[in-house]
């Protein structure tokens, strides 16, 4: 399967232009060149998509689960089929290197559709015996056309951890993924042919969050949003639609401490907060971008830590020595670079990296960061408090648990946070104080499917994940039957 130099909508089972005719560009970010477009669509290409949408609904919610499990298994096998071609894309796309398209973004979007399919055969609801008198059972009703939204950083993978589960649930689809990104949901809508899947159960629909994603949030017919994103956007997207009473799940951005004691197993800690400050550029919502280290150890982590990050090479996305690639855009550039100026100014010294990485040849035009480390930063100053999302880093000691607790939670956002200890008692402690969705003890990124996954304060309201995605993506009934 080779990508398309013209995306389309994918509507009713048909590839389609915007009504309009529109495109956009699509920008390689590892060069700065157009080499795609994607339809520019608006709410007429969203009314098209959520009509074709409620026809397919009626049939495709009485489907039974072993004919939904056998489609959405085609799915996953095709994408495993394609796995290097989705891989290869999605890195031209992102800008992300090959490796981590390869081992985490398309891996992760084919078991997604594995785990929702074999859930689909799994889930059950529950019943309440009052004895003597009545019996009441739950039933689980999907929910009719509902709207899947995702942002540019883990493009399919994030598509598809809301596009199963809606499927897999019995409901049809009324998606749009980032207008950066298209090109692997694109690949996803073929796939989706090919598998069999009826025509109008997922549409996608290409185009700008504030034409083509608003559309779906405010459509009358769209009975809830699943949504990935930054926090404003997911202030948005809820001030539309909960006067309208939709069901809603907003994952949103984070700023994820990552605490550090000193009797921590040294090697595993470093090897993992390399990981998780610079994977995928740091443009990971789960990214640790706050690191704070126990006093004893603070010296000895930071020589070795800014060392490390220095060895890292940024490169060209295809080529397998890039451990970092180029950013997703030349704004998104802008962006975190504003940041370290900014954190300059608030008096934070940059240890290493922040400056544009010249990689050369046909990438002069690239949006390439080297990774930067930034010390000598106090909690509230801005560039520790608010999301940057890009290869930066910041350190600070700490002395005491109490402290450590108290710089960890003290953002706004509340999504993951990590945490290196040997000893059991403390960690246990600190998981329990931490104001975050997940924490991570001793290792980062290590997920579960059926884990609830999602975030506190601004990082976001509902989970995802196993069971509880399912429950989003259904309405409970109550059925009470009098005995006698
Ligand atoms: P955005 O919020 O800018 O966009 C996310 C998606 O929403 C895109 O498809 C975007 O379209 C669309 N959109 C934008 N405005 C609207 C609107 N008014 N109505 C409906 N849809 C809209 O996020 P980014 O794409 O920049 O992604 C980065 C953010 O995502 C970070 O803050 C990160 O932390 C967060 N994130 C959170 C995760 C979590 O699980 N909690 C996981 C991954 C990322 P378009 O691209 O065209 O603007």
């Amino acid at each position: 399967m080779a990508p398309d130099l013209q995306i389309q909508n994918y509507i009713g089972g048909v590839f389609q232009p915007a009504v309009s005719g529109a495109f956009l560009d699509n920008i390689d970010p590892s060069t700065g060149q157009v080499y795609s477009r994607l339809p520019d669509s608006d709410e007429r290409d969203v009314q098209l998509a959520v009509e074709a949408a409620a026809r397919a609904f009626p049939a495709w919610s009485r489907t039974g689960p072993d004919a939904r499990f056998r489609i959405l298994m085609r799915i996953a096998d095709l994408i495993g089929q394609n796995m290097e071609a989705f891989a290869r894309a999605e890195s031209v796309d992102s800008g992300k290197p090959l490796s981590v398209s390869m081992s985490v973004d398309i891996p992760r979007a084919q078991a997604n559709f594995r785990f929702f399919a074999t859930a689909t055969l799994q889930f059950a609801s529950e019943s309440h015996h009052m004895a003597g008198e009545a019996a009441n059972f739950t039933l689980r009703q999907p929910l009719g056309v509902v709207g899947c939204i995702s942002p540019w950083n883990l493009p399919l993978y994030l598509f598809t951890w809301k596009i199963a589960p809606a499927l897999a649930a019995g409901n049809c689809v009324a998606g749009k993924p980032s207008e950066l990104t298209p090109m692997t949901a694109y690949m996803l809508s073929k796939v989706c042919q090919e598998a069999g899947l009826p025509p109008g159960v997922l549409n996608i629909v290409h185009g700008l969050g504030h034409k083509a994603g608003q559309a779906i949030v405010e459509h009358p017919q769209v009975k809830a949003v699943s949504f990935t994103g930054g926090t404003e956007t997911g202030r948005k997207i809820a001030a539309v639609a909960a006067p309208m009473f939709k069901k809603l799940s907003l994952e949103l951005g984070g700023k994820n401490p990552n605490l550090i004691f000193a009797d921590c197993n040294f090697e595993a800690m470093m090897e993992g907060a390399i990981r998780s400050s610079f994977s995928n550029n740091g443009q990971i919502c789960l990214c640790g971008s706050r690191i704070y280290v126990e006093r004893p150890l603070y010296e000895k982590f930071r020589d070795e830590f800014v060392r490390r990050t220095q060895q890292l090479i940024t490169g060209p996305p295809l080529s397998p020595e890039s451990a970092l690639g180029a950013l997703v855009s030349r704004q998104h550039l802008e962006k975190v670079e504003q940041y370290l100026s900014l954190a300059r100014a608030e008096g934070g010294v940059i240890l290493c990296g922040g400056e544009r990485a010249d990689v050369g040849g046909d990438y002069r035009g690239g949006y390439f960061l080297r990774p930067a480390v930034i010390e000598g930063l106090p909690l509230d100053c801005r560039a520790n408090q608010e999301e940057i999302f890009g290869p930066v880093v910041t350190i600070a000691p700490f002395d005491s648990e109490e402290e450590a607790l108290a710089l960890a939670n003290g953002t706004a956002y509340g999504l993951s946070a990590t945490l290196w200890t040997q000893d059991v008692s403390r960690a246990n402690r600190i998981a329990e104080q931490l104001q975050a969705g997940i924490v991570w003890v001793n290792c980062w990124m290590v997920r579960d499917l059926r884990t609830p996954f999602g975030g506190v304060k601004n990082s976001g309201v509902g989970r995802e994940g196993g069971n509880e995605a399912l429950r989003f993506f259904t309405e409970p009934k109550n059925v009470c039957i009098k005995y006698g």
